[in-house]
């Protein structure tokens, strides 16, 4: 064998664990390809967040029967999320007779181990290898191959204990589990170590890091973090809103490596809506957070996600997810529409019209846009620090202010990774474009 194709759907934690995926069959001396036709493993990592994923990751296995059949000897291996649901492994199974491996989120670090038993067994009987164990083990022992220089994800928990009434994570990845603070320092000064410019640090609930280990907290994390004596960017995704801490807002205030960047999911601005999600916060509370955030931090980026048309919501309750929105101004958000998500509680509720959603999101996308437009005209004729992240095309760089706003200017692809100063020079809707001022 080799050659691996992985294709990936979802969150960054899956992207992150395609990584994974990668160490584990580079390990085993296989090249990544970009070419789905040349490769001898072929790897889907799967979402279920969304109905829309499922059905566009089923799509895409479907199409690989011709090749399976021309080339039977080539190894399709399905994991993640999907196959994690109760029942779905075997339903996929049945429909995708084809399928090699079908491996589920709690044992991704088996893959090795489960390409050695098929291909030792004399007929390479399919192998479904699913665990539902609410808290599987964390190996730190799996390889990593990174795909985004120069940044690097960093997991720092696995799970979610929060179960929002419209999620799945909860019932596909399991209960929190913490990595140790040590090895987390240890991977992230080893990745400073050779080169990696920025680091992101992973879970579902950042904030509740270590409440599963006990005596360490995410402050306890980030104050560590903080002593690295080096010049690079620290993100981190998801904070909840009801459990980031002043002190956690603080210490990203007071350290020049942590970005002044929050992703602050607030899914509704109604409490009524908030607690029929069960989110455990309300609308003053959540003002609250981003009053204590712009006490430190005046510029922060702050960014969310936004829901419409969640069982029950009214016009009233609608019209409170948009005051919200307008007095937070959030730089950029996640607008979506509710979709039923079978295995979770609001499935079940009573859900309203398709017509009535696409009202609301049509009005929650111009009230963001104009805030996001209006946001991104403060940036002009100012100098931001970029780091260097892409090139698109030739000689056009893409990289993110320390707020999180992307921006594209000129230059050479040999400066991915370097600070640079650019003069914002235009911006188109939420787009910022420039031109590099010096090399900082
Ligand atoms: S916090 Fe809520 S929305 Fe986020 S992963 Fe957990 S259950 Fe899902």
């Amino acid at each position: 064998m080799n050659y691996y194709y992985i294709e990936t759907f979802g969150c960054q934690m899956n992207v992150h664990e395609s990584e994974k995926i990668a160490g584990i069959l580079s390990s085993r001396g296989l090249s990544a390809t970009d070419n789905v036709n040349l490769a001898d493993v072929i790897v889907f990592n799967t979402c279920c967040i969304r109905d829309t994923a499922e059905k566009k990751i089923e799509g895409n296995i479907g199409e690989l029967k011709a090749l399976k059949r021309a080339s039977p000897e080539k190894i399709l291996i399905v994991s993640g999320c999907m196959t994690q649901q109760k029942g779905r492994a075997e339903a996929l199974k049945k429909r995708f007779p084809f399928i090699d491996i079908i491996l589920g989120t709690a044992n991704q670090y088996e893959l090795g181990a489960e390409l050695d038993k098929l291909c030792a067994s004399p007929k390479r009987s399919k192998r479904v290898s699913v665990r539902f164990d609410d808290r599987p083990p964390i190996d730190e022992s799996v390889p990593v191959t990174r795909t985004s220089y120069p940044n690097a994800w960093v997991n720092i928990m696995y799970g979610c204990n929060n179960f929002c009434t419209y999620c799945i994570v909860p019932y596909v990845r399991g209960r929190e589990r913490s990595r140790d603070k040590e090895h987390i320092i240890a991977e992230i000064r080893t990745l400073l170590d050779s080169g990696y410019k920025e680091i992101t640090l992973l879970g579902q609930n950042v904030d509740s890091y270590g409440s599963d280990i006990g005596n360490v907290t995410f402050y306890d994390l980030l104050k560590d973090i903080a002593k690295i004596n080096a010049k690079f960017r620290l993100r981190f995704m998801t904070s909840h809103p009801k459990d980031l801490s002043e002190e956690v807002i603080k210490i990203i205030a007071e350290t020049p490596n942590f970005c002044n960047n929050i992703h602050l999911p607030v899914q509704s601005g109604s409490d009524r809506i908030l607690k029929a999600m069960n989110r455990k916060y309300t609308r003053k509370r959540y003002l609250e957070l981003i009053e204590t955030i712009r006490k430190y931090m005046p510029n922060c980026g702050i960014t969310s996600d936004i829901m419409v048309g969640f069982p029950g919501e009214t016009d009233e309750d609608f019209a409170d997810t948009m005051s919200l929105t307008s007095s937070v101004r959030f730089q950029n958000a996640f607008t979506f529409v509710y979709s039923p998500r079978a295995g979770t509680p609001a499935a079940q509720m009573e859900q309203i019209p398709k017509e009535i959603k696409k009202e609301r999101i049509t009005a929650l996308v111009a009230l963001q846009n104009r805030i996001s437009d209006e946001i991104s005209a403060d940036y002009l004729g100012k100098t931001e620090e970029i780091l260097a992240e892409d090139a698109p095309e030739e000689n056009v760089l893409v990289g993110r202010t320390d707020t999180g706003r992307l921006v594209r200017f000129a230059g050479d692809r040999s400066l991915i990774g370097s600070f640079i100063n650019v003069k914002i020079t235009k911006n188109k809707a939420s787009a910022l474009f420039g031109e590099i001022v010096n090399n900082g």
